[in-house]
């Protein structure tokens, strides 16, 4: 089989933010930041993307980690490789949605390279972890010469490929918000096979209810790889709104959700099958991140 080589280039691994920046100041279009490189050398190789000079962040300390607050919720730094996540306990235990999206995405051994950063600001439309952040309301804090700004999750993305980051934009850390009482979520992913796929559609539902353990108190809906950026599903959030949760009204939420979404034919799936699985898959994420809370209310716990 012909394998292609990377084209050459000049490798750079700056100790700090500040020399990162001085890389990409002094090489502007030519320079790259690269994290687990499990998206990029693929790029590279592929000659989808010419880079001349490669910085890697993971000679920066601090980028990586993941710490958990009570009040602060939790922090995850943007060079945190998904397999770290996929093994910490507290996204297990209290980011149930977010454990969704890791458990299926790729192999092992491209979460043990890849990075939460790297899924974010590689844009995809069919980004796994992209949805469930958008569904808890997650934001990220940006680092360039001008400072430091924080940006919700769900406004990061331009198009697809295509994210708001400036040229000097490092993305340093995730900011979940912590667990509120009587929440919960579900991410669904649909593949063709159950490992190593892409997303065909994805759908994350993050729902507050209120003390009764029935009635919604608050919906978040994110659907991914059914339009040119991960979106929320607005409409189908408000149907639930107020109401108590059951499957009849699931399957309403999931109506509306299909109507809000603009899916393209692919090869991987028709526009048709994609708009009908979104209803599908919002009803069944509702009413598992509904299970979810009654499951974890009976024994006095948080998660989300
Ligand atoms: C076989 C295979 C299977 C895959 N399966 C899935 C899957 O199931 N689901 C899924 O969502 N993805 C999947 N991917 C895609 C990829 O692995 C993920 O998107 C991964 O999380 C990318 O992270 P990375 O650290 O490798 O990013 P990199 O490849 O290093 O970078 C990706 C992009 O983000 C930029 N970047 C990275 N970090 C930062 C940062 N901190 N600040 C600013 N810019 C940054 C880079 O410049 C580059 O443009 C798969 C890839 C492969 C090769």
């Amino acid at each position: 089989m012909f394998i292609k080589r990377v084209p050459q280039f000049e490798y750079h691994v700056p100790a700090s933010l500040g020399g990162a920046h001085q890389l990409l100041s002094r090489y502007g279009r030519q320079a790259r930041l690269m994290a687990g490189g499990t998206d990029l050398l693929g790029a590279m190789k592929r000659r989808d993307m010419v880079v001349g000079h490669l910085i890697n962040l993971k000679g920066i300390k601090g980028l990586e980690g993941i710490d958990f607050h009570e009040t602060a919720g939790l922090k995850i730094g943007g060079l945190t490789r998904l397999g770290d996540l996929e093994r910490s306990a507290v996204v297990r235990d209290k980011y149930a949605i977010l454990m969704d999206a890791l458990d299926v995405m790729a192999s092992p051994q491209i979460r043990n390279l890849a990075t939460i950063g790297g899924n974010l600001c590689g844009a995809v439309p069919s980004a796994d972890t992209a949805p469930p952040l958008i569904a808890l309301r997650a934001s990220v804090v940006l680092y360039g010469h001008s400072g430091q700004r924080t940006v919700l999750v769900e406004n990061l993305f331009k198009g697809p490929g295509e994210s708001i980051l400036g040229p000097d934009e490092i993305l340093t850390r995730i900011i979940i918000p912590p667990p509120a009482e009587f929440s919960g979520g579900a991410y669904i992913k649909l593949m063709t096979r159950n490992a190593m796929e892409l997303a065909i559609v994805g759908v994350a539902v993050h729902l507050s209810l209120d003390k009764d353990g029935k009635t919604c108190r608050q919906a978040t809906i994110a659907l991914g790889a059914v339009g040119p950026t991960p979106l929320r599903a607005l409409q189908a959030e408000k149907v639930l709104g107020n109401r108590a949760i059951h499957e009849e009204l699931a399957k309403e939420a999931g109506k509306a959700a299909s109507r809000e979404a603009n899916p393209i034919s692919n090869i991987r799936a028709t526009k048709e099958y994609r708009t009908e699985m979104i209803g599908v898959l919002t009803a069944r994420a509702v009413m598992k991140a509904y299970e979810r809370i009654r499951k974890n209310r009976t024994k006095g716990g948080q998660r989300t």
